[in-house]
């Protein structure tokens, strides 16, 4: 069975609670035995710092979201440090800029970015970054701020094609998930297909986002295989060389063979 690694999921989600561990199966079930569950405020990333530490094949990040950066205080910051030196924990996130809804400025949500990049150099992570509507000071933060030789992702790619090169050269990989088999997402489809497969991972950004086959239904990472599909159309290469490259890259951007003491 061709296997495929989750880069994006949100685990803690109450439209989770009732069937959890089934899910795990489901995900297994369809190659999806390697997840990584976001954290997006300090209350969370604690949830999924402990949830990991119980779950093999689970892994996790810790960070405050852009579009709730008004719940993050000053006190916050070291227990996020603690965090994110927890077992199984690989990257900081997702953390960014969103100005998709106006009362989110850039002068509330870029001290908190930096302040994130800060803590992931400190404690040598890679970052989860999440982008909307930000693509050219997200990028101006993250020249002026990060060090590029710890990699991450730009999750849920969704800048032009300029942005998908810069977040290349800062060495970052970019994620595609349901978005990508939308009718109207042509054009992400022709970014994605001008980008190296060896700088691409999948997610789902469950329970968000989900593929065409089951819009309106909750998201959940059994359903990446048809995101899956719809990359080896796009890259026009098989099912089985994107399975062996996004696995390979997310192995790589979190560095999960040296956590499992196979490198
Ligand atoms: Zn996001
Ligand atoms: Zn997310």
């Amino acid at each position: 069975m061709l296997k495929y690694i989750d880069t994006h999921v949100h685990l803690d989600d109450t439209r989770y609670d009732d069937d959890r561990d089934a899910l795990l199966a489901r995900a297994a079930s369809a190659g999806v035995d390697t997840l990584i569950t976001i954290g997006t405020t300090l209350d969370d990333s604690r949830w999924v710092a402990d949830y990991v530490a119980a779950h093999p094949g689970v892994y996790g990040t810790v960070g405050q979201h852009p579009e709730l950066v008004d719940r993050i205080s000053d006190g916050h910051y070291a227990e996020f440090k603690a965090l994110a030196k927890r077992p199984r924990i690989v990257a900081v996130g997702e953390v960014g800029l969103d100005f998709h809804r106006p009362e989110f400025t850039l002068a509330a949500q870029e001290p908190v970015f930096r302040r994130m990049i800060a803590l992931a150099r400190e404690v040598g992570l890679p970052l989860v970054i999440h982008n909307r509507d930000a693509n050219a000071d997200t990028l101006r933060v993250l020249r002026e701020a990060w060090d590029p030789a710890l990699g991450g992702v730009f999750h849920c790619f969704a800048g032009d094609l300029e942005t998908a090169k810069a977040a290349v050269d800062l060495n970052f990989d970019l994620a595609v998930g349901g978005v990508l088999t939308y009718k109207s997402a042509q054009g992400l489809r022709d970014i994605i297909a001008a980008m190296p497969l060896e700088r691409l991972v999948l997610e789902t950004d469950g329970p968000w986002l989900t593929p065409q086959a089951w819009r309106g239904k909750r998201n959940e990472p059994a359903y990446m295989t048809a995101v899956a599909q719809q990359l080896a159309e796009v890259k026009n290469v098989s099912l089985e060389e994107i399975a062996a490259a996004t696995t390979a890259n997310a192995r790589r951007v979190f560095g999960l063979d040296r956590l499992e003491g196979k490198a």
